[in-house]
């Protein structure tokens, strides 16, 4: 089984939807010039889907009294992080404890969760959209401006800059 992926960037294409059909044709056209390879996975694929990476804002809160959110609902996110499905997971443990600890008031319990989760997911989707003008960065067109490009922001160090705080964070001992 195969699933492939291809992302390319257009404003004109706004359609809020999953199951908008796409087809080979369009597909090879937006990758028009690539590898044989890649126009063969085109023609075969059974069946080809097309929807809009819409990125959003961080919002500054979601919780009004006993009525919160999780997940994509409240901090969608571009996925060039690889991140929203862990932010959804890491937010139902926190509110989880956050509700064992304050079991006898839901407000506080909804509260406290919004608390701790509001910077790291602001990061997150932050930093998802910062990655994606990274990932299609003009100078990676060019063979030599791809290298340097690749040599300055996929060094070590930036790298742990952009990914270390993603994968210290332990959930089990968030304030709550
Ligand atoms: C291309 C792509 C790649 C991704 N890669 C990664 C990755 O590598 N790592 C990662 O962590 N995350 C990744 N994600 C993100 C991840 O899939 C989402 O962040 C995650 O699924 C969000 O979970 P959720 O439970 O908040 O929302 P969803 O998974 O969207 O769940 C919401 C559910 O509610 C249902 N629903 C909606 N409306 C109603 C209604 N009115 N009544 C009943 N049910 C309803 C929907 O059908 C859906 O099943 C990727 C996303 C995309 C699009």
């Amino acid at each position: 089984m195969m699933n492939f992926i291809g992302s390319v960037e257009r404003d004109d294409w706004k359609t809020e939807s999953w199951t908008t059909r796409g087809t080979a044709e369009e597909c090879a056209n937006d990758y028009k010039g690539w590898h044989e390879e890649v126009h063969l996975m085109i023609r075969n694929a059974p069946s080809l889907f097309k929807w809009a990476l819409l990125g959003r804002s961080p919002m500054d809160r979601w919780t009004i009294g006993h009525v919160s959110l999780l997940g994509d609902a409240c901090h969608p996110t571009l996925p060039s992080l690889g991140q929203g499905a862990m932010m959804a997971i890491e937010d139902g443990f926190v509110l989880a404890r956050c509700f064992e600890r304050y079991s006898s008031d839901v407000g506080t319990a909804l509260a406290r969760y919004e608390d701790a989760r509001r910077d790291r997911t602001r990061r997150v989707v932050t930093g998802s959209a910062e990655n994606a003008k990274r990932f299609h960065n003009p100078a990676l067109a060019s063979r030599d401006g791809a290298q340097a490009y690749v040599d300055g922001e996929w060094s070590e160090d930036r790298i742990k800059q952009r990914y270390e705080w993603l994968f210290t964070y332990d959930v089990t001992s968030v304030e709550r």
